[in-house]
Formats: C-alpha cells, sequence, structure tokens
C-alpha cells in the first residue's frame, strides 16, 4: 500500500556481547523524507543502517523496510546502500565501475549515464577511478546506490573524511535527491549537517533514543547540541 512507511523500526534492541549498541529504538521514515540518524561515534549508528540491510539481525524488535523483512530479496532490491567505502577497480573509469554493476543487475547504459548525471560525475566518467578525489569515489558510490531506482537510499556519514569541497558537493547531493523524492536515510555526527540536508532526525546516544523530531523542532531543544559537542 503507498502509505506503507519506507522504514519502520520498533522497540529495537541489539547487543554485541554485553555491550548495548543499540536499546529499545524506534524509527518511521515516510516516503519521500530525508531523515537523518545524528548520534556520536559509537552511538549506535551504523548498527542500525546494518539492521535495515539484514547484515545485522536486531535482538529484540520489529524491523520492516518498505513493509518487508529485512534481509529479504524483495527488501534489497528496494535499498541502495553507501555503507563503508566503496570497493571500486582503480584502473577502470569511473563509468565501466558502474557498468559492471548494472549488466550483473540487467540495467541498460543508459540508466550509468542518469546516474553519472545525478551525482554530477558525466564530465569526469571516463577518468580512471583510481585517479578520483575522495569526494569524486563518495559520490559514485551513491551513483552505484542509485542505480535501478531503489525506492530507498541509506547513506552512513557520507560526508566522513571528505575535504571541504566534497563535503558541500555531497551535501547538495543528498538536498538534490530529496527536492526530487527519493527517501533518503543517512547517519551523521554533525549536528549542522543534518540540519542543511534532512527534515527530520533521529538521535541516538549511547544505543538510546534521545530525540526524534523535526530539525527546527531540535534547534530549539538543547539535546542534540549536547551531542554535537560530544562528538569531535
Ligand atoms: P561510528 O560513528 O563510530 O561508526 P556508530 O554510531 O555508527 O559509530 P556503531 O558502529 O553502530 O556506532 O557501534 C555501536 C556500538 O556497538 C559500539 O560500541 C561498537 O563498538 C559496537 N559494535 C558495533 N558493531 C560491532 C560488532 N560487529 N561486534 C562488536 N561490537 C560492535
Amino acid at each position: 500500500p503507498p502509505d506503507t512507511p519506507a522504514v519502520h523500526v520498533a522497540g529495537v534492541s541489539k547487543s554485541f556481547g554485553t555491550l548495548p549498541a543499540l536499546s529499545d529504538v524506534d524509527l518511521r521514515v515516510q516516503r519521500g523524507q530525508v531523515y537523518g540518524v545524528l548520534g556520536p561515534n559509537g552511538a549506535g549508528k551504523t548498527t542500525l543502517l546494518r539492521i535495515l540491510l539484514g547484515l545485522v539481525h536486531a535482538d529484540t524488535g520489529t524491523v520492516r523496510v518498505s513493509g518487508r523483512h529485512p534481509g529479504a530479496p524483495e527488501a534489497l532490491r528496494g535499498i541502495g546502500a553507501l555503507i563503508e567505502t566503496p570497493a571500486f577497480v582503480p584502473h577502470l573509469s569511473g563509468r565501466t565501475n558502474l557498468r559492471v554493476l548494472a549488466r550483473a543487475r540487467g540495467l541498460p547504459d543508459s540508466e550509468v549515464q542518469r546516474v553519472l548525471e545525478i551525482v554530477q560525475l558525466d564530465g569526469r566518467a571516463d577518468d580512471r577511478y583510481g585517479g578520483y578525489s575522495l569526494g569524486m569515489g563518495q559520490r559514485l558510490g551513491v551513483a552505484a546506490a542509485l542505480l535501478g531506482r531503489p525506492p530507498l537510499l541509506v547513506l552512513d556519514e557520507p560526508t566522513n573524511g571528505l575535504d571541504p569541497d566534497g563535503v558541500v558537493q555531497m551535501r547538495e547531493l543528498v538536498r538534490n535527491l530529496g527536492t526530487d523524492g527519493t527517501t533518503v536515510l543517512l547517519s551523521s555526527h554533525i549536528l549542522g549537517e543534518v540540519q542543511q540536508i534532512c527534515e527530520r532526525v533521529v538521535v541516538l546516544d549511547r544505543g538510546r533514543t534521545i530525540a526524534d523530531d523535526t530539525v527546527e523542532n531540535l534547534r530549539a531543544g538543547p539535546g542534540a547540541l549536547t551531542v554535537e559537542l560530544r562528538a569531535d
């Protein structure tokens, strides 16, 4: 049904050994939203995203991605993800790297061109991937995630490690995706970043939800500011 949320997480907990990484976390992402998961290192952001991708199983709670169990083939087809540095082949061009991925999934070369234009790499698409800056590499990773038009994009700290230009370009890219109606769930440890690009944000601290609100309301509240001060 069209009103099925893109992501529905209810009462999810996950421990590694005795260490609780997530405790009773709820999250509901509506279609078309750009939603941030904000928190300092170790807050549980990556664990939450990995649960949505079916890479980690929650100990308790309910998780649905477009109404489906995470890890199910239909759920995986509906998610484009960038959760670690993408493994592209250095001596091949950006375009060829994407073509390999596209052809493996039966997608035409026109789809490669479409995603290259979205991430604004079409001008550099025939350069070797090995010569790309970190930011260009990350944008190629987003392009790969966009292949096949998945309804949900999951990005784990997509601006981490980028130089200032790369940060600006990545934030602009995510904002534009949101404007075009793509549902995006991204993690960050920078309050200002989620304020710039997200509509709503869930704030995690040591695995617990300390806020889940619109960015405007968060600006007024003290909780997130505390997190930011602890973040770096
Ligand atoms: P970061 O910004 O550092 O990636 P994060 O908010 O994404 O932080 P997680 O990576 O989800 O946090 O980690 C949450 C907690 O769970 C941390 O204490 C981490 O050490 C622990 N953890 C995560 N994955 C594992 C694992 N596979 N085995 C053991 N502990 C883990």
